[in-house]
């Protein structure tokens, strides 16, 4: 019998992944990782729960690493077949993948260098070369084309704002019955009305079941322009002579910070010159967006100074430069990856501001629970960072309005916008909070039936 089998992204936000089973073949819908934690990270290294190499294909909705970031590890266990992206998603995915892969190496001799580690002779989850094989088996589709996915089964990708390239899927097959039944499954919602990327679309066909993320499925953004905000925040910590330190994610959120920086710049609040970019990948993805011209809405084509112009703005490289802004004594602003601040080049800085209350960190995405991020914007006092106990003394914001996610009522008017009601609906990628909430709002306000959560590992015919 056909059937969907959700594995990741129950409960929680990350480790994204749907198995569609139609006996002879098998397709996976993202396969990414467990990030925010030790306890959850550990379940990156669980056996598959079925057999790499009998996969027809993989589909990835797009390029974050919670989508995506065990690919090679099922590359490196048998995988062969094709992983469907679009095309804007694919230079992203490359640039994401590569370095997951060489991070894991990294990581492994760190921990064999320290002996911090468990076991004797840590290994890498993945090796870069996996990446590599990975990233040789990606076979891009344009946005709105029906393909056939194998015989009997097609697949469309439509846009779903986000982040570059960032689709909702539609995959229609026949059921047991013999009826044919289009499935979607929405990926990662972006906002509306978002500067630089084009906004969600609804998919084409009415769905016969729907499979909804959930992140903010109980929060609405503050109606306040975020970019207002962040420019009050800049202005008054430069007034103290403190620093602004922003952790974002590289793919996506650092992209719509410095098209807000760039706005304040262009109004005479802001010299470009104080605006450190200190991330190679963000560089690169930024670099990526810039050049993805059919996936710009109309403001950003509008625009005459390009916020995402290698000269707008000062691109930090190497390690020696991010360094020398530890000791820089003038405010500025300082963009860093990662988003949740649970590594990268972020921590560092946090390592010497965070003591200062003369300084800010303002956090601009989701901060998943068990992250530094997540402790930060919950009120901790203390930090541990590298084995040393930091004194949170700078002010931590968190602006929702940037958030790459849409909110509740966003959520809600994209459901809306589907061609006709599914008859199924079930909610994932959010804690369970957000999907009861969500759940709630989505049978009394839309009058759908009551959605449901998946465990995961729970199986539902096609
Ligand atoms: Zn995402």
């Amino acid at each position: 019998m056909p059937t969907v089998t959700f594995h990741g992204a129950c409960g929680v936000v990350t480790g994204s992944s749907t198995h569609l089973d139609w006996g002879e073949r098998k397709v996976l819908i993202d396969c990414g990782l467990y990030q925010g934690g030790e306890e959850l990270e550990l379940r990156n290294w669980d056996a598959f729960p079925y057999r790499p190499s009998e996969l027809t294909a993989v589909v990835a909705t797009h390029a974050h690493l919670d989508h995506t970031g065990l690919l090679p590890r099922l590359a490196a266990e048998g995988f062969s077949g094709p992983i469907l992206c679009t095309k804007a998603s694919r230079g992203l995915i490359s640039l994401v993948l590569q370095d997951a892969g060489e991070l894991q190496e990294e990581e492994a001799r760190y921990a064999r260098q320290k002996g911090y580690s468990r076991h004797a002779n840590p290994r890498p989850l993945y090796t870069a070369d996996d990446a590599r094989r990975a990233l040789k088996r990606l076979q891009p589709i344009p946005f709105d084309e029906e393909r056939e996915l194998f015989p009997g089964v097609r697949l469309r990708f439509v846009r779903a704002g986000h982040l570059l390239g960032a689709a909702s899927v539609e995959v229609s097959g026949k059921g047991a019955d013999g009826e044919r039944r289009t499935w979607c499954f929405s990926g990662d919602v972006g906002r509306y009305g978002v500067p630089i990327l084009k906004d969600p679309e609804p998919p084409r066909d009415p769905p016969s079941a729907l499979l909804l993320e959930s992140t903010y499925g109980d929060r609405r953004h503050s109606e306040g322009d975020a970019a207002e905000a962040l420019g009050r925040i800049i202005h008054e910590t430069f007034g103290r002579g403190g620093m602004v330190i922003v952790p974002a994610f590289a793919l996506g959120r650092t992209q719509e910070v410095l098209f807000h920086l760039s706005a304040l710049a262009d109004a005479g609040r802001l010299d470009p010159a104080a605006v450190f970019l200190d991330s190679p990948m963000a560089v690169n993805a930024t670099d990526i967006y810039q050049r993805a011209e059919a996936e710009h809405d109309e403001d950003f084509a509008a625009l005459t100074n390009d916020p995402l112009a290698a000269g707008r703005f000062v691109r930090v490289r190497t390690v020696e430069q991010s360094k020398v802004l530890n000791t820089r004594s003038q405010p500025a602003v300082i963009v860093a990856s990662s988003g949740m601040a649970n590594g990268g080049r972020v921590v560092h800085h946090l390592l010497h501001r965070l003591g200062d209350s003369r300084s800010s960190v303002v956090f601009v995405g989701y901060q998943a629970s068990g992250t530094r991020g997540r402790a930060l914007v919950d009120g901790a006092e203390t930090i541990g960072i590298h084995g040393h106990t930091v004194w949170v003394k700078a002010k931590i914001h968190q602006l929702n309005g940037l958030s790459a996610h849409a909110d509740r009522d966003e959520l809600l008017r994209w459901c809306r916008a589907l061609p006709a009601p599914p008859q199924r609906v079930f909610l994932n990628h959010g804690e369970d909070p957000a999907r009861k909430a969500l759940a709630a709002a989505i049978a009394d306000e839309l009058g759908w039936p009551r959605p449901r959560l998946p465990l995961s590992g729970e199986s539902e015919p096609w």
